[in-house]
């Protein structure tokens, strides 16, 4: 199959030339970092950009920062090299975690972060060829009038990317550059939660990098997803847990975040009040557990089971927060399984 055909390749040498292109360029033009969705998606035709504007020659989209408060990773870093940074892997484990479940080996080499956070929603009826697609009517995501896994007029596309819940769970923040200059945002706020149009940033803006504060001494954190090849697969349902406790090993600290429940990634808010708890129980789980479900939107638009991802959802969620608990305590350093 050959990529859709573009006009223009262009490589921006810094961040200045970057928003002049970007702002130039508009809509016209998308962003290219690994290129291992979008080139994919060239050559299904499910995007048809006129122009290419990569972000491999921008040194300051390329580096690890470590600070006093924090680490700044630039958005076009290589998920390997992250995976490889002594800073990621001895202060984050739960994003080295998040970034090895990525695809095979070949697409955490190619593939960045930045364009990990920045993934289209998917979908069984939408990312196929040009060819499969017609085969039934255009879909909603597509262009046409009806979303075919739900055989309605609105849009249930899935967020399918590893590293934001990871993200989510730390507490990061992005930088959103453009012409206009620069601003931080929560991670949270990139992602609108419509299928349609799943990412925030408006015509002209880039996702330069992110920043994750310092996590305490004591912090653990695990991400268990359900995949349907271990190998090679976008999650069907991703589960990240970080906790922190105190030197008395009570909680100080509890997130919980999913991934591929829905058009964006989420926060479960409740996992909040795990605070001050000593340990996790089942009346603790409980309403953690009734907020995923709430908020996980899962319809026949994934090879594996609606009702089977459902279930899994009561499984993978006390899996994450006990395994990050145990870590936090000291007691495990391995990760969680893929499912
Ligand atoms: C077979 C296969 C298996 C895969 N498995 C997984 C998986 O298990 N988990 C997973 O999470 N992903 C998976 N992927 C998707 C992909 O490989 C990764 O998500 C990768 O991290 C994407 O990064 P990239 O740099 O290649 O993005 P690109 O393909 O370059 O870009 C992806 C999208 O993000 C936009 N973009 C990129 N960078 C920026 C930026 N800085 N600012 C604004 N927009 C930007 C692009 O315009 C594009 O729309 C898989 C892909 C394939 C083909």
């Amino acid at each position: 199959m050959n990529v859709q055909k573009f006009d223009l390749y262009l490589e921006p040498q810094n961040l200045t030339e970057l928003y002049s292109l970007t702002a130039e360029w508009g809509s016209r033009a998308r962003i290219i970092a690994g290129g291992t969705d979008l080139l994919v998606r060239l050559k299904q035709r499910t995007c048809k950009p006129e122009v290419l504007i990569s972000l491999k020659k921008v040194k300051e989209l390329n580096e690890i920062l470590s600070k006093d408060d924090g680490v700044s990773i630039g958005a076009a870093v290589k998920l390997s090299d992250l995976i490889a940074s002594p800073v990621i892997s001895e202060d984050y484990p739960l994003l080295v975690e998040a970034a090895l479940k990525v695809g095979a080996y070949q697409h955490r080499s190619m593939g960045t972060l930045g364009g990990n956070l920045c993934l289209e929603t998917r979908c069984l009826y939408f990312n196929q060829s040009e060819f499969l697609r017609e085969s039934l009517s255009v879909c909603l995501k597509a262009g046409g009038t009806v979303c075919h896994a739900v055989n309605a007029q609105k849009c249930f596309a899935v967020y399918s990317g590893d590293t934001a819940p990871a993200l989510l769970a730390l507490g990061a923040k992005v930088r959103i550059g453009s012409l206009s200059g620069e601003r931080w945002e929560e991670l949270r706020n990139i992602y609108t939660g419509a299928a349609l149009n799943p990412i925030s940033l408006k015509d002209g803006e880039v996702l330069t990098g992110v920043f994750i504060g310092k996590e305490s001494a004591k912090a653990g954190g695990a991400y268990s997803k359900l995949a349907e090849r271990i190998s090679t697969d976008f999650p069907s349902l991703g589960v990240a847990a970080s906790i922190t406790l105190s030197d008395r090993k009570i909680c100080q600290r509890a997130s919980l975040a999913l991934t591929a429940a829905g058009p964006a990634p989420f926060l479960v808010e409740e996992a909040r009040n795990l605070v001050g708890a000593e340990q996790l129980t089942e009346a603790l789980l409980e309403p953690i557990l009734k907020e995923a479900n709430k908020l996980a939107v899962m319809v026949k638009n994934k090879t594996i089971n609606t009702g089977y991802r459902r279930a899994m959802i009561k499984k993978m969620v006390p899996a994450a927060l006990e395994m990050a608990w145990e870590k936090a305590m000291g007691i495990k350093g391995g990760c969680c399984c893929n499912e």
